[in-house]
């Protein structure tokens, strides 16, 4: 309870700022877990940060300079791994508090990684598809030399998917003279993507879900679910818990529109209309709401898809669910977890909840340097262990220190880093 108090009260001038939200979130799991003070000063900083000025030529014959970040956290367990996201807001803080989170996720998943992630400062749809391509190969090109199947794993995040994979794969193997699959994850099928990578982060959302339900004492079959952010994430944790775990999904948006109907909402074709008109907006399967309502929907559970910073104090006092599953990063302020830890209001966290699409990149990691495919049911029954493995060490771990399973997992998460640094020295 003690460190709950402070972490709201210390992150709190900060909230802003999401590198000052990780670094005190890393304070304060490092007092929990007795991390020493050389140890968290290695962590309090990336341990490279890689800037570059990427030129594109444009379609009009202009030519455009874009930023570009590739922020490298911490490979004490093994080789860094992240995404790379394309927004017209990422910010060099953005990137390295990205960064120091997918260090604590891949270590809370128990995967010999460690923590990166890459931005462009650039909204990809206001370009046409050559001019992202072109963007993409030559960010490929001038970071080639930081990344390797050893060294950094790039993976799809916000407006990049498995077509940006390939790119960058084509790139890299141009550079190198040979194919190097095991570069990326997240690729298509057909360059050595891994079956069920696509679903996986929606998959694990929704396994973190059934099991928080099972700690909550709730039913599955037929409680109520609004998520928020209907893209990779929302889509198919909305597909799963309503197809394959008997939940209803009574509300869902995206930036056009926010839809809901206690009678239930099927995503599939919701997702068909998606797919049509680009957008939610026009799919009459639900009565219109605006946006913050969502959040105060009478339902069960909430899964916030979309982007960081959406439940602050004011969303939180309204929320009536039980659960909230993070398959976004950041979704929540700190403030706000005081508030829904005083509601008793179970928050599955960002670092194991949307830990499933990591989780997969590992197998995809796996599978290309063995030159192996495996097929969708072993991927799925094995991401299903690694997820209620995390799920179950997560909780036990608050537990233990009567804490949130926030808390829990970054204690987890910063525990395990230290440990391994701790082991191997410094060198000289
Ligand atoms: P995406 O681009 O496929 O989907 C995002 C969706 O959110 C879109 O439908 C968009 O319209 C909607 N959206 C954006 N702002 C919104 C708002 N204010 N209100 C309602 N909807 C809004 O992205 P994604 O890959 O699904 O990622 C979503 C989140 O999950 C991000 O925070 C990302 O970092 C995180 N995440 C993704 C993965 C992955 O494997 N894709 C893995 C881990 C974490």
């Amino acid at each position: 309870m003690y460190w709950v108090k402070l972490l709201s009260q210390e992150v709190k001038a900060e909230a802003e700022n999401p590198y000052e939200v990780a670094l005190k979130q890393l304070k304060l799991a490092s007092e929990i877990a007795n991390i020493d003070q050389w140890i968290l000063d290695m962590l309090s900083v990336p341990k490279k940060i890689i800037q570059v000025s990427v030129p594109v030529k444009m379609d009009d014959g202009r030519l455009e300079v874009f930023t570009g970040y590739r922020v490298q956290h911490n490979d004490a367990r093994g080789p860094y791994k992240g995404g790379i996201r394309y927004h017209q807001m990422v910010t060099l803080d953005e990137v390295k508090a990205l960064a120091m989170w997918m260090t604590w996720k891949t270590a809370v998943a128990d995967l010999p990684y460690g923590g990166a992630k890459g931005g462009i400062v650039v909204d990809p749809k206001k370009l046409s598809a050559g001019e992202v391509e072109r963007l993409t190969r030559r960010y490929a090109a001038m970071i080639a030399d930081e990344i390797g199947p050893y060294k950094d794993i790039p993976a799809p995040d916000v407006n990049t998917g498995p077509q940006t994979m390939a790119w960058i794969m084509d790139t890299y193997s141009a550079i190198k003279g040979y194919s190097v699959p095991e570069v990326v994850t997240g690729k298509p099928l057909s360059v050595g993507g891994s079956y069920g990578r696509t679903e996986a982060t929606g998959r694990g959302v929704s396994i973190c879900t059934r099991e928080a339900a099972r700690i909550k004492g709730l039913k599955l079959q037929g409680a109520t679910v609004a998520v928020q952010g209907f893209g990779n994430v929302g889509y198919y944790a909305a597909h799963i818990l309503s197809k394959e775990m008997g939940a209803k999904i009574v509300a869902v948006s995206d930036s056009s529109t926010t839809l809901y109907s206690p009678q239930g909402i099927d995503p599939d074709k919701a997702l068909e209309h998606k797919e049509k008109h680009g957008e939610l907006k026009g799919y009459e399967g639900g009565e219109v709401i605006e946006p913050a309502e969502l959040f105060s929907l009478p339902v069960d559970v909430i899964i916030p898809a979309a982007v960081e910073g959406q439940i602050n104090k004011r969303v939180a006092d309204g929320i009536q669910a039980k659960i909230i599953v993070e398959g976004a990063n950041g979704p929540t302020d700190t403030d706000a977890d005081e508030v829904l830890r005083e509601k008793n209001v179970l928050v599955v966290p960002d670092i194991l909840a949307n830990s499933g699409g990591v989780i997969v990149s590992y197998f995809e990691w796996l599978q290309n340097l063995h030159r192996e495919s495996w097929d969708l049911s072993l991927v799925n029954s094995k991401l299903e262990e690694k997820m209620v493995g995390a799920f179950n060490e997560v909780l036990k771990t608050s537990q233990r220190h009567s804490t949130t399973m926030r808390l829990g997992a970054l204690v987890l998460g910063v525990g395990k880093v230290a440990d391994t640094i701790k082991t191997l020295g410094l060198f000289p």
